[in-house]
């Protein structure tokens, strides 16, 4: 999961709140209109009038993210404060269960909605709080204060844990996140070499498309006579020189030509911005690096006795990669039979040599 999509987690949790919220408030200003009738105060119709509007224009519009969970809680509890007032006024009797039961109904519904939004909640209970204070006139100040203050505690620490919670999710999913990379990343590389495979070469085929505009080539290597070596010193022996030869394919060329191990004993190198003279440059360097290693091959039919590799290379055209390779390995067909240990552009061939049958080399 991408820290996007939890990000729109988070959002979708804000709207559910903030919809719950505007719910309750329409419900309860509701059920007050419909309880007091005619005694029914300004701020109750307001708060019905404004929290329905507020509710249908969210569910209308369920990609907004204007911040108005805030301003509904302080402007509902403003409102549901004046009610609180008018409505002690038409009381000519003290009642202190009025007063409670106002304050139980304000926190009541800020304790459903706005238990993960710790400022939303403080906003909506403090203006009827205050009213519940000043209205009581240190009547009941331990009961008034019990049921301020304890609520407000369970919050404060439920916010708290929840921050923290917030922070290990974040925490892990990016963690998470670089792990898929990190994996993403390997099963991209080849294991036995750690050049690019197939896969991770098409991947950085097409970043390269994008983003160098210059002239690219395709260049396959081959070893020579590796069957042989294989059958002669053994398969194990066999990796350790496949190994060595990718470290010196790598170490020829530049930082920002793509080695790929292109098959068994075959190699892609994908060079970029080159012409074909500073190909076959880069191209003999690799040959040379490669003979240098020196990798005893008593086997290698009167080419060496060290391990060698033939390459033909070709330029990529309108950006087609496969008829590049087609060419390149149409030109180590050729470097194969003209003795190996040898490279051939397929731009230098002659159409005589292009000409003739792959079964007639
Ligand atoms: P040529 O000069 O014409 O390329 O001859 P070749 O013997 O190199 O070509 P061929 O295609 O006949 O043989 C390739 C050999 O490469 C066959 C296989 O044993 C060996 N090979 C391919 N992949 C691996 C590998 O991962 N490890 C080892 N040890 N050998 C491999
Ligand atoms: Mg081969
Ligand atoms: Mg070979």
């Amino acid at each position: 999961m991408k820290l996007q999509s939890y990000n729109e987690l988070l959002h979708s949790k804000y709207r559910f709140s903030l919809m719950l919220f505007l719910f309750l408030n329409t419900a309860a200003s509701l059920f007050y209109i419909y309880s007091r009738k005619e005694k029914t105060g300004a701020p109750t119709l307001i708060i019905a009038l404004l929290s329905g509007l507020l509710l249908l224009w969210t569910f209308l519009r369920p990609r907004g993210k204007f911040p108005l969970l805030n301003i509904a809680a302080v402007t509902t509890g403003l409102l549901w404060a004046w009610q609180i007032v008018l409505t002690f006024e038409l009381i000519f009797y003290f009642d202190n269960s009025f007063l409670l039961l106002s304050l139980f109904c304000a926190f009541f519904i800020a304790a459903i909605a706005l238990n993960d939004n710790l400022l939303a909640f403080c906003l909506h209970t403090a203006p009827p709080s205050a009213a519940v204070v000043v209205l009581d006139r240190g009547q009941n100040t331990a009961i008034i204060a019990f049921t301020i203050l304890l609520p407000l505690v369970g919050f404060t620490l439920n916010h708290i844990l929840q921050r923290r919670r917030d922070r290990f999710t974040r925490r892990l999913v990016s963690q998470l996140y670089e792990e898929k990379e990190a994996w993403s990343d390997l099963s991209m590389l080849d294991p036995l070499t750690g050049l690019y495979n197939r896969r991770g070469l098409m991947n950085r085929l097409k970043n390269i498309f994008d983003n160098h505009a210059g002239n690219h080539f395709v260049l396959l290597l081959d070893i020579d006579h590796f069957k042989a070596y294989n059958d002669n010193y053994g398969h194990a022996m066999g990796d350790q020189a496949l190994a060595r030869v990718s470290i010196a394919i790598r170490d020829a060329v530049r930082s920002r030509d793509i080695v790929a191990r292109y098959g068994g004993e075959e190699f892609l190198v994908l060079l970029t911005n080159v012409n074909d003279a500073i190909a076959m440059k880069l191209s003999e360097r690799i040959r040379q690096y490669v003979h240098e290693l020196e990798i005893p091959h008593l086997f290698n039919e009167r080419v060496a006795t060290h391990v060698t590799l033939s390459a033909g290379f070709a330029p990529i055209i309108d950006e087609d990669f496969d008829s590049a390779v087609a060419n390149a390995d149409r030109a180590l067909y050729l470097a194969k039979n003209r003795g190996r240990n040898t490279i051939l552009s397929w731009e230098a061939l002659s159409q005589h040599d292009l000409n003739k049958p792959a079964n007639t080399l």
